[in-house]
């Protein structure tokens, strides 16, 4: 695979995601965009080893990972569906590309889908953390992790979060402290086995509720102290090992800056480190002490593409450890995907207040359509073009995906990145059926 930070660098969201101005701010502009192209190479590689060797292995353990971004083969017409290719000048000048008409699993490990969602979720989060600071409100972030070895499963890890976390819950001290929490998980994978962990913001109370006059503000060190002892507690019961101090960090949250810095992490975390993954896929997949669950299936994937390529010039002894290699990272995903099947990853706060406020940012994000098209039209894309399943399919073993989109985004505007999707369907040779604009049906992707 070539290095895609040499590539011009482009947006791959589907329309909802790429609806509200991006609120990265990582090390360059286009980090974000490297990540999301990164993530649908991945997804294609990844998928290109679950077809199954006679069936005996599959990189991806779950079927929506496996057909994850095919084609719909009817739309809800009962019309041969077809995918569409947008293109969009963002408020920055820069050109965009999104496509729509795919099946999406929609699952936060997915190399495509996971991304789009966290970014999705810390602009939501970014929204109504800072309308909530505008209006007086304090945060304080929270990171609760637990004790693990190598011996820990996934499943006993993922037991003693939510163990902890239950408990925690339940605490009137907390209560009386914090309207409510928003919380994300996080998942990596290093020299002690599993490392997930629970990332959170803490919607503070002004004062402790009671009866007379208002009472000090919540003291943040001694909540600390509550919430770090609710969570040892949890996590003890559930059969953890006692949490150290060191698990269990909250602060409060100074600035409009400090939040943003936050939510940028949290979005950029698995996105950022899978294009770095990807770039370097061709060399020696580089073994750090701590990789995040996507890393891990990068990884995989890279050693086990270069253990199966004929091309490659390696001798047996290495083709023999690259392919153990990967069947190991392997391995480690699958049991991630099993230890938090049917969980959410990310969780806003249950409080009638809390999720008010989180509802009317959502709705401000989205700009509300009747259709998709419409809604894509809203958002300032443009169609660019579309292509029936079957030139589609054609197309896309020749290229693959992420060059596809790569070419619109690389357009100045819609006429140019027209030509650009031509020039590709020209590449392929065949008479396929012929390139045509297909409208959109309702099943734009999210
Ligand atoms: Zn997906």
């Amino acid at each position: 695979m070539k290095s895609i930070s040499a590539q011009r660098s482009i947006d791959l969201d589907t329309e909802r995601t790429a609806s509200a101005a991006p609120c990265i701010a990582g090390d360059r502009p286009d980090d974000w965009n490297d990540a999301q192209a990164g993530g649908f190479d991945l997804l294609e590689r990844a998928q290109a080893l679950s077809s199954g060797d006679g069936g005996t292995f599959s990189l991806l353990p779950t079927k929506g990972l496996r057909t994850c971004c095919r084609c719909f083969a009817v739309g809800d017409d009962g019309e041969p569906a077809g995918v569409q290719f947008w293109h969009r000048v963002d408020d920055r000048g820069r050109s965009r590309s999104a496509l729509s008409g795919l099946m999406r699993c929609g699952s936060m490990l997915c190399p495509v889908d996971g991304s789009a969602r966290r970014r999705r979720a810390s602009e939501v989060l970014k929204a109504a953390c800072l309308r909530w600071m505008q209006s007086g409100g304090r945060l304080a972030f929270v990171t609760a992790t637990v004790r693990h070895g190598r011996e820990d499963s996934a499943e006993a890890v993922h037991l003693w979060l939510r163990a902890g976390w239950a408990e925690l819950g339940r605490s009137r001290q907390v209560k009386n402290r914090v309207h409510g929490f928003w919380r994300a998980m996080e998942w990596n994978y290093g020299r002690n086995g599993h490392h997930g962990h629970y990332h959170a913001i803490a919607f503070l109370k002004p004062h402790i509720e009671g009866l007379g006059p208002a009472r000090p503000a919540v003291n943040v060190q001694e909540l600390t102290r509550n919430m770090f002892d609710m969570w040892s507690r949890g996590v003890e019961a559930a059969g953890g090992k006692r949490p150290s101090r060191a698990c269990f960090h909250v602060s409060e949250v100074s600035n409009a800056d400090a939040l943003a810095t936050y939510c940028t992490k949290m979005a950029i975390n698995a996105a950022g480190a899978l294009a770095a993954e990807a770039a370097r896929a061709d060399e020696k997949v580089a073994r750090g002490s701590s990789r995040s669950v996507m890393q891990v299936l990068a990884d995989a994937t890279a050693a086990l593409t270069k253990a199966r390529c004929p091309d490659a010039q390696i001798d047996a002894v290495e083709r023999r450890r690259l392919w153990r290699q990967g069947i190991a990272d392997a391995r480690i995903f699958h049991e991630v995907v099993a230890a938090t099947r049917n969980l959410k990853w990310i969780i806003a706060p249950r409080a009638a207040e809390l999720r008010t406020l989180f509802g009317a940012v959502q709705e401000d994000l989205d700009v509300s359509c009747s259709t998709a098209t419409e809604g894509m039209i809203a958002r300032g894309w443009t169609l660019v073009g579309g292509m029936g399943p079957e030139l589609f399919s054609l197309v896309r073993a020749k290229h693959g995906l992420a060059t596809m989109v790569r070419a619109v985004a690389a357009a100045r505007d819609a006429g140019d990145a027209s030509l650009a999707l031509l020039a590709l369907i020209d590449a392929v040779g065949v008479n396929g059926p012929p390139y045509r604009p297909v409208p959109p049906t309702s099943s734009v992707t999210s």
